[in-house]
């Protein structure tokens, strides 16, 4: 199958003006010019895009698609107030309605271009949303309990959901992954026993961490509305807890969570120079979140630190729980505009720019989940996990650079085709492993639930 399009973006290398890319099977074979391509390969089925971008697909490297249905339902509050009122929500929902929560957020990455996610549940519906519905990536099983008498069996439940849940990925484009839920919701023995499970079975890890002022104050000064209301909404009021003395990112150093070698940490915003150089030591990779940190008020990530110490990052959306949609545009434009907005016109080394936040949306987020040797980028012998973004609507026109237009402009309804492994999974409007029509109806009965 040839794809053509006005422009190729490999990601890799310069862009391709009348490109095309040879697709066989799940691998992508050729890349280079319409002209030279379908000279070579006269026979081959052609699908034209037009005034298009055919590019890789993107990493979303943090989400939870199991949330999907709670879009909207705890807008204007920040963050510890948010995280509260959803655990009290979530209590009304059994076990078919986080299912099809979940297939709704499959169904909206496939429309937002997005191929590969690192989604983290602990209830395995995005497992199977994900699995359905083609996308690839990581599912990790998480784990939280502050109870250190109740940490074996959670490791134990979470070992057996690891098994099973690689028996419904079968050899398709997922994997799956452990994650211990955060600081403030794990005790020390549960990040031990996470990153024993990680290091002798080889997984991805990942952690929720430095998010908000309020983790921050639990860890360091042992108070914030963390401490007091979320721990008595918990069921943890009565379990001991001491001011640490040390930032979120140094006590989860203390243990051994960085030890895993496929280890991401998701936020980080509130971290200094000497947190970031502590990442950079054990080859942390940043799940970085800039729409979603900044609607709940958690802050703006420094990124320019991340990249002055040579940190592997890339773009998570967070679910549409916390960001309303997994729109990648948005998230790129958003991203990019809050660094500018914290930056000054002279300092050009920190003048952030749409091609590198085209990059942190594909090849640098396959590179945090260590797949970039499969994913990330158009070549020859990657896996074919393509999309074609549209550029020929009424407000994307006069257009000549592919990155400012799909950072600056383009939004996720300009995606026309979406394929992981050389298959088509959306077009047009339509899903091919998705019944949108019943995800769009549950996901009204599931809100009506969830606000009931
Ligand atoms: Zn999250």
């Amino acid at each position: 199958m040839l794809l053509t399009a006005r422009y190729v973006l490999p990601v890799s290398g310069p862009h391709i003006e009348h490109g095309a890319v040879l697709v066989r099977g799940d691998r992508v074979e050729a890349v280079g010019t319409a002209a030279e391509l379908r000279a070579a390969h006269p026979d081959e089925e052609v699908t034209e895009f037009g005034s298009a971008v055919l590019m890789p697909g993107f990493v979303d490297l943090h989400t939870h698609l199991e949330y999907s249905a709670f879009r909207g339902l705890v807008d204007d509050v920040p963050y510890t107030r948010w995280k509260m009122q959803v655990v009290e929500k979530q209590r009304k929902l059994d076990a078919a309605d986080w299912d099809d929560s979940a297939v709704l957020g499959a169904m909206e990455s496939l429309q937002s271009g997005i191929t590969t996610i690192a989604d983290i549940t602990n209830s395995g519906a995005s497992t199977k949303a994900a699995t359905a519905a083609g996308l690839g990536g990581v599912v990790y099983r998480e784990v939280s309990t502050m109870e250190r008498g109740r940490v074996a069996e959670e490791l134990e439940a979470a070992g057996a959901d690891i098994e099973a849940w690689r028996s419904v990925m079968g050899d398709g484009p997922l994997r799956v992954g452990i994650a211990p839920h955060s600081p403030y919701t794990c005790h020390p023995e549960l990040l031990q026993g996470a990153a024993r499970i990680a290091i002798d079975g080889g997984l991805p890890a990942a952690i929720h961490l430095a998010g908000s002022k309020d983790e921050y104050d639990f860890v360091k000064y042992g108070s914030s509305q963390l401490a007091q209301d979320f721990r008595q909404q918990a069921g943890w009021r009565d379990v001991a807890w001491m001011p640490t003395g040390v930032s979120p990112v140094r006590y989860v150093l203390q243990w051994g969570l960085f030890d895993v070698p496929n280890i991401m940490a998701v936020h980080c915003v509130q971290v200094d120079e000497d947190d970031v150089e502590v990442l950079a030591s054990h080859n942390v990779g940043i799940a970085h979140c800039p729409r979603c940190n900044a609607k709940l008020g958690m802050g703006i990530a420094p990124l320019k630190l991340f990249f002055k110490h040579g940190l592997t990052i890339g773009i998570g959306t967070d679910s549409p729980a916390s960001n309303n949609t997994v729109d990648f545009f948005d998230e790129m434009r958003i991203g990019v505009l809050l660094q500018r907005g914290v930056s000054t016109e002279r300092d050009f080394y920190r003048f952030f720019t749409a091609r590198t936040f085209v990059r942190l949306a594909t090849t640098y987020g396959a590179k945090v989940l260590g797949l970039d040797h499969e994913i990330g980028s158009l070549e020859p012998g990657k896996r074919a996990d393509i999309v074609a973004v549209d550029l020929s609507a009424s407000h994307m026109v006069p257009t000549d650079d592919p990155y400012s237009a799909l950072v600056h402009t383009a939004n996720q309804e300009s995606v026309v085709m979406t394929m992981v492994a050389g298959r088509v999974l959306y077009r047009d409007g339509e899903y091919l492993t998705v019944d949108a029509e019943r995800a769009v109806a549950r996901a009204g009965e599931i809100q009506m639930k969830l606000r009931g």
